[in-house]
């Protein structure tokens, strides 16, 4: 009999994700052993995604570098571990494209991870999953176990974090939007518009979850990307579109941009699923642009 447990199973990704167990941070913190040793003792998973993880913005990883390095070293390392003591048969964990190195050619791949350093603004972060796929090779390598890890581009759907300082770049330019609507006031945004950016939407990242969880089983982690960039002003012009935002969109170009484009390629994948289809990004933030209204202000982050 198949027995799922979702790690994060309260977060954006976990929330799209179908598991007879779901966890998050309330069902025990699994920085601590033996926490998580009762958690496996009490549910004997058979499956396990391992989802959870101390995530947030640029800013919450420059001041927190260790505790986003020590945080998510312990959830791995005792999710990992428990999985080999418990026998679970098969487990698909997150890594991200955010964790690849600095200065690389692009498109990102599954080969580039450890080519060199990340970005210094979320070193903790970035080596601490870089382990998960060390951990998750050498636990294949030395116990002969079904481990596997994918790697998402930036996430984005309905139970994600709106909170204008900590959440990712589309939802807190939704929940902006949707103020300067309310407020009668200018919309601002960060830089001048002209970064490229891939996206892709939640659901979609469940259904590759559930799909990888049946039939992924290479050592090497798989990148889960639609390989379609956007511009961050395209991107805006929808958000402004479905808010219905009549005011005028001020661009602050004395604030950063970012990296100009991080592409990554999707290649791997559509080897294996050449026939998924991907939510077009209008459609996805229509979902989740009408779930932030029907719900505000009762939204994570907000
Ligand atoms: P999220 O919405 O912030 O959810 C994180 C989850 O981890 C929540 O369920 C949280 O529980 C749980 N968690 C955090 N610390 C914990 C602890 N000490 N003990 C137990 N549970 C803990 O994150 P997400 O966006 O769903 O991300 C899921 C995975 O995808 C992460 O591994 C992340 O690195 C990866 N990823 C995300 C993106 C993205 O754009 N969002 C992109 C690439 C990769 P509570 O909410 O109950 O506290």
């Amino acid at each position: 009999m198949i027995k799922r447990l979702i790690t994060g199973g309260s977060g954006l990704v976990g929330s799209n994700i179908d598991a007879e167990i779901k966890l998050g941070s309330n069902d025990g913190d699994l920085r601590d052993w033996a926490q998580v040793k009762n958690i496996f003792e009490a549910h004997r998973p058979t499956h396990v995604i391992h989802a959870a993880a101390r995530v947030g913005g640029v800013g919450g990883n420059m001041k927190a570098k260790v505790e986003f390095f020590y945080d998510n070293v312990m959830i791995n390392t005792n999710v990992l571990e428990a999985c080999r003591i418990y026998n679970v048969k098969k487990v698909v964990s997150f890594l991200s494209t955010c964790i690849f190195p600095e200065s690389i050619e692009y498109p990102l791949t599954e080969k580039k991870i450890h080519l060199g350093a990340p970005h210094w603004s979320n070193y903790g972060y970035a080596y601490a999953k870089r382990m998960l796929d060390v951990q998750t090779e050498v636990y294949r390598d030395q116990y002969n176990l079904d481990f596997v890890s994918v790697i998402p581009t930036n996430i984005y759907g309905l139970n994600d974090n709106f909170n204008l300082d900590s959440g990712h770049v589309i939802p807190s330019l939704i929940h902006k939007c949707y103020l300067a609507k309310v407020n009668n006031t200018d919309f601002n945004v960060w830089g001048s518009g002209t970064p490229l950016r891939e996206f892709i939407y939640s659901k979609d990242i469940g259904k590759l979850t559930n799909w990888a969880l049946e039939n992924y089983d290479e050592s090497e982690p798989i990148i889960f990307s639609t390989s379609h960039e956007i511009s961050i002003k395209d991107l805006v012009g929808f958000i402004v579109g479905i808010i219905g935002f009549e005011g005028d969109v001020v661009w602050q170009s004395d604030k950063p941009d970012g990296q100009f484009r991080k592409p990554s390629s999707n290649k791997k994948l559509m080897s294996y699923v050449p026939d998924f289809k991907f939510t077009p990004i209008e459609v996805g933030l229509k979902e989740t642009i009408d779930h932030f209204v029907n719900n505000y202000p009762n939204l994570r982050g907000v």
